[in-house]
């Protein structure tokens, strides 16, 4: 048995290489950064030269799997559809074709929130589990579904939007062209017009210099120390995200949904109405049965470990 694996984060600016080993530790790193590279060939080499050298550097001889999290990813496929926006590379990447001819193991590609859900059940709180959600709060609400240990792609291979999921008919517009998804209230953009609105229903309205200056992280980090209207931004937030995590859960009735991503570090200023809201809005059957926690994998390992865990998908 082999106890070393990979993981590829791929993003538009760099693209991060770890070793893991079996207790889900990332024992090595290596950088490379993504817009150096304009075809698909010189940009696959440069990966594949950061593995050997980590490699040789923890005196490895062989690895188990190498999963990578992508943008535009089709997991079917194994490789990163052409024309992704955020990426130099336009060309179509079959990554699994390529890599698998260089190291003959199992080569697994998908996107951020599937590898985030993976990730939290092979190495996280959700070692154990077989049904679980995960949902990411950042610049969108991404989310990863598993069933019965296997992560949901559906027939078209893109299952697991529950960030599109509307909460609120006519609401506020979202970036997937319709109105009222979950996204625009749990966002980090979302969370800071949810400020926005308590600092209106205080009478402390922002100026239009304070709501332009607004961030996300300030919400939460006033959040955390009790300020009054970021609290109640986190209570609207968790009022929202609450009814949404109820009815998803009348989809897989998961075992817990795992929450990561800059916006939770609020804690329980999100966490607390959140459970609350959840609790309340859920199917008599799902009642008391249902934990909503922080994400157990480590912030800044969280994307490799995520990716790394994809790697033990055999298909
Ligand atoms: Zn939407």
């Amino acid at each position: 048995m082999n106890n070393f694996s990979i993981g590829i984060d791929i993003g538009g600016t760099n693209t991060d290489i770890g070793l893991v080993d079996i207790n889900g530790r990332v024992i090595g790193r290596h950088r490379i950064s993504t817009q150096t590279f304009t075809n698909k060939e010189s940009y696959v080499a440069a990966m594949c030269e950061g593995i050997r050298t980590l490699m040789q550097a923890h005196e490895i001889s062989h690895i188990a799997s190498i999963g990578i999290g992508a943008p535009n990813s089709n997991f079917f496929e194994g490789c990163i559809e052409a024309g992704t926006t955020n990426l130099p590379i336009k060309e179509r990447i079959p990554l699994k074709e390529m890599m698998e001819k260089v190291f003959n193991v199992n080569v697994v590609v998908d996107n951020d929130a599937n590898a985030a859900a993976y990730g939290e059940m092979i190495y996280g709180g959700g070692r154990g589990m077989r049904h679980l959600i995960t949902i990411t709060l950042g610049t969108g609400v991404g989310s990863g579904i598993i069933v019965d240990g296997r992560l949901v792609h559906g027939h078209t291979g893109t299952a697991g939007e529950l960030g599109h999921c509307i909460v609120m008919p006519h609401g506020r517009p979202c970036g997937c062209g319709r109105r009222g998804c979950i996204e625009t209230y749990a966002s980090a953009q979302g969370i800071c017009q949810n400020h926005i609105e308590a600092a209106e229903e205080a009478r402390r309205p922002l100026s239009v210099a304070e709501r332009e200056a607004l961030t996300c992280q300030q919400v939460g980090e006033a959040a955390r120390h009790g300020d009054p209207i970021a609290c109640r931004a986190y209570e609207i937030t968790a009022q929202w995200l609450g009814i949404a995590l109820a009815n998803a859960a009348n989809f897989s009735a998961p075992e817990a949904i795992f929450l990561m991503g800059g916006p939770t570090r609020a804690g329980e200023a999100l966490m607390t109405p959140l459970r609350k809201t959840f609790e309340e809005n859920l199917l008599f059957l799902y009642q008391n049965k249902i934990s909503v926690r922080l994400s157990e994998l480590n912030g800044n390992d969280a994307a490799i470990l995520g990716a790394a865990a994809l790697g033990h998908i055999s298909l």
